[in-house]
């Protein structure tokens, strides 16, 4: 089984073809991404329009090079699987149409794919872990943590009441006069910085819901970067050192109710699961391994190129689905919002 995985939510335009491998894992045959972070740093963040465009010029080539790469011609693919949502809806529909008219002219199935089940199940495709299993979702536009029981079976544990974890990262480069995407540059520079420097406050701290905020976070560093202006680059350092500590110790503190929560929906999960372009981030990693160590529960994040957005995600979500018989009809909407987990009923 062939599946030819289509991503265009954001800011890559992304083809990959993915096929069942062994010990349930997935066997990537091409991943193609190509970013469009050069066309969007002018602007510090993400043009939609921009974006669109970016998309429409190169997809089709991408998804060419994606099967040379496989080895394989569209008659031997499968599945055709596409991000449906949620992003921005001018990339969503470019993916969307592209994907329904290879469907039609091939006579495949459609799988229409939500981007943040994608995210979700990559720990499958990589480790081939089993159900169930407790998620850290963190990207530019979702701050998430779920119970992954089953293909289309998540329960959401807890989410952010304002800004996602990359955003914020994004955030605080972005007023700290660093590049954009903010995740990467913020935490090269914190490595060099004094992560003790500033005291920086730690929201939610000790709530019962395992809820993330962010923005207060955000504002005080803003606070400490104007008292301090014009700042050195000592200054940047330790205050990126500062934010980057904070947000691991929201994130461990977080876990841990999630973990309390788990076991009232889902049981004893087989791993602690990070997903998304944050779960990139080394000192989270390091952080989140030493917690899932201290349960008793194996740690499993994706490689560097799987955190972020990428083709092979959706292409295995698409084998997840095809395997169940869950394919769309070609009528299938490009959704702007999309939510992919039911939240916890309130005890
Ligand atoms: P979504 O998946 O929610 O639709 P998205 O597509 O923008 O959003 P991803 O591409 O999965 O998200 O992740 C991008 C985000 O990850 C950005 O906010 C970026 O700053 C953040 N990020 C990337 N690398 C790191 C890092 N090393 N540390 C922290 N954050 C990072
Ligand atoms: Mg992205
Ligand atoms: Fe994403």
């Amino acid at each position: 089984m062939n599946v030819l995985g289509i991503e265009t939510t954001c800011d890559e335009t992304a083809a990959a073809v993915v096929a069942p491998g062994e010990g349930g894992r997935g066997r990537i045959l091409s991943n193609e991404v190509l970013s469009q972070i050069a066309e969007h740093a002018a602007y510090g963040g993400v043009v939609p329009e921009i974006a669109a465009r970016a998309h429409v010029e190169v997809l089709d080539r991408l998804i060419q090079r994606s099967l040379d790469q496989a080895g394989l011609r569209l008659a031997d693919i499968d599945g055709i699987a596409v991000a449906a949502g949620p992003g921005l809806i001018g990339g969503v529909l470019i993916g969307l149409v592209t994907a329904k008219t290879l469907a039609l002219v091939a006579r495949k199935p459609l799988i229409a794919v939500n981007h943040l089940e994608a995210h979700a199940l990559t720990a499958r495709l990589t480790d081939g872990i089993g159900f169930p299993y407790l998620l850290l979702l963190a990207s530019g536009g979702h701050t998430q943590l779920v119970a992954v029981k089953g293909v289309g079976d998540y329960v959401r544990l807890g989410t952010t009441i304002d800004d996602a974890i990359g955003e914020a990262f994004d955030k605080v480069a972005k007023l700290l006069g660093l590049g954009y995407p903010g995740g990467p540059e913020v935490e090269r520079l914190a490595e060099t910085g004094d992560p003790e420097r500033f005291a920086l406050p730690r929201p939610m701290l000790g709530r019962r819901e395992a809820n993330f905020s962010l923005s207060g976070l955000k504002t005080a560093l803003r606070i400490e970067a104007e008292k301090l202006a014009p700042l050195s680059s000592v200054d940047v350092a330790d205050l990126c050192a500062s934010f980057q500590a904070a947000v691991v110790d929201v994130i461990v503190d977080r876990l841990r109710v999630a973990m309390r929560d788990f076991a009232e929906v889902a049981g004893h999960p087989t791993a602690l699961v990070a997903a998304g372009g944050v779960a990139a981030n080394g000192a989270i990693r390091r952080a989140l391994s030493a917690q899932a160590g201290e349960a008793g529960l194996a740690f499993v994040a994706p490689p560097l190129s799987l955190c972020g957005d990428n083709g092979a995600m959706i292409a295995w979500a698409g084998i997840e689905r095809l395997r169940l018989g869950l394919v769309d009809d070609i009528t299938a909407p490009a959704r702007a919002r999309w939510p992919f987990a039911e939240p916890k009923a309130v005890a």
